[in-house]
């Protein structure tokens, strides 16, 4: 029987590598809901948008077409056509992308647009608000955290990968203020769902916690 997988935390407590690799791990879809995030906030920015105006936001949504499709690495994001998997990545977005997804006019069509792409079950979704607000029903739910240190530190080492010119100081401070940011908005703050499943990462690989919601599926 099909389900739906809710893992919510906060930024780099390992969610969407651990998301993908459930997902792969059960042949399930994989919806990242903060590319979703990053990709109307890049918009905004393109288009100089006050990102302080939530209902100009709202309407700039309304006429912007987000996607996400799927491939081997993870997903591929467009926005109007365009390719921004790595251009939502970069430090403009994430800093300004709490700020962006705090509005409800942008948070009630991304919750839609989120249950829609859930309805057929068999998906695996991460973000902040999946076992509170977007799927309250789903199936599993997992709230994954670390230390603050531990997030940083592998977000960083994400980012030199990928060639970014980072450092750890400005990355946990980045962090930080996120985390204030998504905990304290007022619609739908980052938050564990009560029925939620609370593994704490820092100390535990990757397939560790993989397994461990394998396991919670299987129940
Ligand atoms: O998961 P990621 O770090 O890419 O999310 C970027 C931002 O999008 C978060 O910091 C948060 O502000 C927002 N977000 C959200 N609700 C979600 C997913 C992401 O508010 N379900």
């Amino acid at each position: 029987k099909l389900i739906n997988i809710a893992i919510d935390g906060p930024a780099g407590a390992g969610k969407s590598t651990v998301a993908k690799k459930v997902a792969s791990a059960l042949s399930y879809l994989y919806i990242d809901t903060g590319a979703m995030y990053r990709a109307i906030t890049w918009k905004a920015l393109q288009e100089k948008a006050d990102l302080n105006n939530g209902e100009q936001l709202g309407q700039l949504l309304e006429s912007t077409k987000i996607r996400l499709v799927p491939d081997e690495k993870g997903t591929e994001v467009f926005v109007d056509d365009e390719e921004v998997s790595a251009a939502i990545r970069q430090n403009e977005v994430t800093r300004n992308v709490s700020i962006v997804a705090a509005h409800e006019k942008v948070r009630e069509q991304m919750v839609e647009a989120q249950r829609e792409l859930a309805s057929r079950k068999g998906a695996v979704l991460d973000g902040r608000d999946i076992g509170t607000a977007v799927l309250p029903d789903a199936e599993v739910k997992v709230f994954l955290t670390a230390s603050v240190e531990e997030r940083a530190k592998r977000r960083y080492e994400e980012e030199i990968q990928k060639g970014m010119d980072s450092k750890l100081d400005a990355v946990i401070e980045e962090i930080r203020r996120r985390d204030q940011l998504d905990s304290t908005r007022l619609i739908s703050p980052l938050t564990k769902a009560e029925d939620a499943e609370e593994i704490d990462t820092t100390q535990l690989s990757i397939e560790k916690v993989v397994q461990q919601i394998c396991r919670l599926v299987e129940e």
